[in-house]
C-alpha cells in the first residue's frame, strides 16, 4: 500500500511537469498526460490477458495415457479414484466424490442430504444460474436472501428470518474466490438444524480460519469447468466430512449404486448417473500441479490491485470478512459508484475501460427476478407441490435491495488478469484514473 500511495504521488508530479515516464516493462501513461483511448489518446495497455487454460506436455501425456490404456470409465481406470483421494487430501477433507460438473455435485449432495420435492432451499441471489436450476430441478423452492454487497457474498444476517418449517437447506455460494461468514451461516443452520451444501465452484483453495472453504458445511460443492480455477472443460467434486454422507454421495452419482464393500452390488437407493470421466480426472491431477502457484500470483496481484484502486473514488473492491483467510480470486470484482465519476454510467465506463486495454463485465443480474423461474414457479407440478398461500408469500418476500443496487455497480474482472505481470495491475489501476479523471468528457461523448 505504501508503494501505491508512492506511486501516486510519482505519477501525480510526472503528470504535472508533463514528464513521460517508464516503468517497468514498458511505457506508462500518467492520467492526465493523455486522453482516454475511447477520446482518440493511447490506451494504458495493450495485448491479451494470460491465456486459459495454462497446460503443456503434462497434460498431453497424461491424456494420451488414459486414450491408450483403452480405460476410460472410473470402473475400468484408477485415474478418478486418484483424483478423488489426492483432492480430498489437498483440501483436507475426509471424502471426495467426483462428479460430471459443479451442478451435478451440487444435486448430488443436496440429495445426498435429503432435500426432496416440496421442500425449500435458501440460497444467495448473487450466484451462477446454476443454483437456483438445481434447487427447481429437484421441485424445491429457491428462498433468495440478500447480498451484502460489501462483500458480494450472501448477508448471512439475513439467513435465519428466511427458514421456514419446510426449509431443508441453506446453500451458501462463495462467490469469486471469496468466502460467505461461514461463522454465522454455520450458527444458524446449527440452531435449526439444518444442513449446509457450500457452493464452492468459484472458490477453490480459499480458506476461511486457515481451513479451506467447502469443508466447513455438511458438504462442499466444486467446479472444474473451463473457466474455473481448476479445469479439466466440464468436472465437479462434493467435499465431506460424513461417512454417511460420503456414501450416500456416491451412490446419488452411481444410478444408485454404492461404492462396493459400502452397499454391496445391489442398488441402494434411487440415483443418476454423474460420474466422472478417467479423461477428466487425468486433466484434473495434472492441472493440480500448478494451482498452488497460480493462486498466489493472483492473490499477490489482487492485493497489490486493491491497495491502488481503493485509493480512487468511487471504486471499491470486494471487501472480505475477518475469518476469509485466503482468497482464492476467481474474479476480480469492484463496486463502481458513478457518482465519483462525472455520473458516468456503468456501462459507458466499461466500454473506456475495454478501449483502454482492460476488459471487463458487469456480472449477474438479479437472479431472484429471473423471468424463468417465476415461470417455473407457475408451472403445473410447482402449483401441485405448493398452495397459493405459500408461492404469494414467496413473490411477496422475494425481494434483495441490496443485491438489486449491487448488480447495477459491480464490475468484474476475470481471474486471467490477475495472472498477468505485476505492471499491468498498474496499467489497470492507471486505466481507471485517467477514465474518471476525464468521466465529464466520455459522459458526454
Ligand atoms: C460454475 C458454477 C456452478 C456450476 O458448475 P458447472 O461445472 O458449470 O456445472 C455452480 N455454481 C457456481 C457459483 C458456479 O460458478
Amino acid at each position: 500500500m505504501t508503494r501505491a500511495l508512492t506511486r501516486r504521488r510519482f505519477l501525480a508530479t510526472a503528470s504535472a511537469a508533463g514528464a513521460g515516464l517508464t516503468f517497468g516493462a514498458g511505457p506508462l501513461v500518467a492520467a492526465g498526460d493523455e486522453k482516454p483511448a475511447l477520446l482518440g489518446g493511447r490506451p494504458a495497455r495493450k495485448g491479451p490477458f494470460p491465456s486459459w487454460p495454462v497446460f503443456d506436455e503434462t497434460e498431453e501425456q497424461a491424456l494420451l495415457k488414459v486414450v491408450r490404456s483403452g480405460k476410460w470409465f472410473r470402473g475400468y481406470g484408477n485415474h478418478v479414484a486418484r483424483f478423488e483421494a489426492a483432492y480430498a487430501e489437498r483440501m483436507g477433507a475426509k471424502h471426495c466424490v467426483a462428479t460430471a460438473s459443479g451442478t451435478t455435485a451440487l444435486y448430488t449432495a443436496l440429495t445426498a442430504l435429503g432435500v426432496q420435492a416440496g421442500d425449500e432451499v435458501i440460497l444467495p441471489p448473487y450466484t451462477f444460474v446454476a443454483c437456483v436450476n438445481v434447487i427447481m430441478g429437484l421441485n424445491a423452492l429457491p428462498v433468495f436472501v440478500d447480498t451484502d454487497p460489501e462483500t458480494f457474498q450472501v448477508d448471512a444476517s439475513k439467513i435465519e428470518p428466511a427458514v421456514t418449517d419446510r426449509t431443508a437447506a441453506i446453500m451458501p455460494v462463495h462467490l469469486g474466490g471469496n468466502v460467505a461468514d461461514l461463522d454465522a451461516i454455520l450458527a444458524v443452520a446449527a440452531r435449526r438444524n439444518l444442513p449446509v451444501v457450500e457452493d464452492t465452484c468459484q472458490s477453490h483453495l480459499a480458506e476461511w480460519k486457515g481451513r479451506k472453504a467447502g469443508t466447513h458445511g455438511s458438504a462442499g460443492c466444486f467446479s472444474f469447468q473451463a473457466s474455473k480455477n481448476l479445469n479439466a472443460g466440464e468436472g465437479g467434486a462434493v467435499l465431506t466430512a460424513s461417512d454417511e454422507v460420503g456414501n450416500e454421495c456416491y451412490a446419488v452419482h452411481n444410478h444408485g449404486r454404492g461404492r462396493a464393500g459400502a452397499t454391496g452390488s445391489g442398488y441402494a437407493r434411487q440415483g443418476l448417473n454423474f460420474r466422472m470421466t478417467e479423461f477428466q480426472a487425468a486433466m484434473l491431477l495434472a492441472q493440480m500441479t500448478r494451482i498452488e502457484e497460480q493462486a498466489c500470483r493472483r492473490e499477490q496481484n489482487a492485493q497489490y490491485l486493491s491497495g491502488m484502486l481503493r485509493e480512487i473514488p468511487g471504486i471499491q473492491p470486494a471487501r472480505m470478512y475477518e475469518g476469509c483467510t485466503r482468497n482464492a480470486y476467481h474474479l476480480y470484482m469492484f463496486r463502481y459508484d458513478n457518482e465519483a465519476f462525472a455520473g458516468l454510467a456503468r456501462g459507458a465506463f466499461l466500454k473506456a475501460l475495454s478501449a483502454e486495454g482492460v476488459s471487463a463485465s458487469g456480472g449477474y443480474s438479479p437472479l431472484n427476478k429471473a423471468p424463468f423461474v417465476r415461470e417455473t414457479l407457475r408451472s403445473r407440478g410447482f402449483q401441485r407441490l405448493f398452495s397459493k398461500e405459500r408461492l404469494d408469500l414467496w413473490a411477496e418476500r422475494n425481494q434483495c435491495p441490496a443485491n438489486d443496487r449491487l448488480c447495477t455497480q459491480a464490475v468484474w474482472m476475470t481471474q486471467n488478469v490477475l495472472l498477468a505481470d505485476r505492471t499491468e495491475m498498474e496499467r489497470i489501476a492507471e486505466a481507471v484514473r485517467k477514465i474518471q479523471k476525464h468521466a465529464a468528457d466520455l459522459a458526454r461523448a
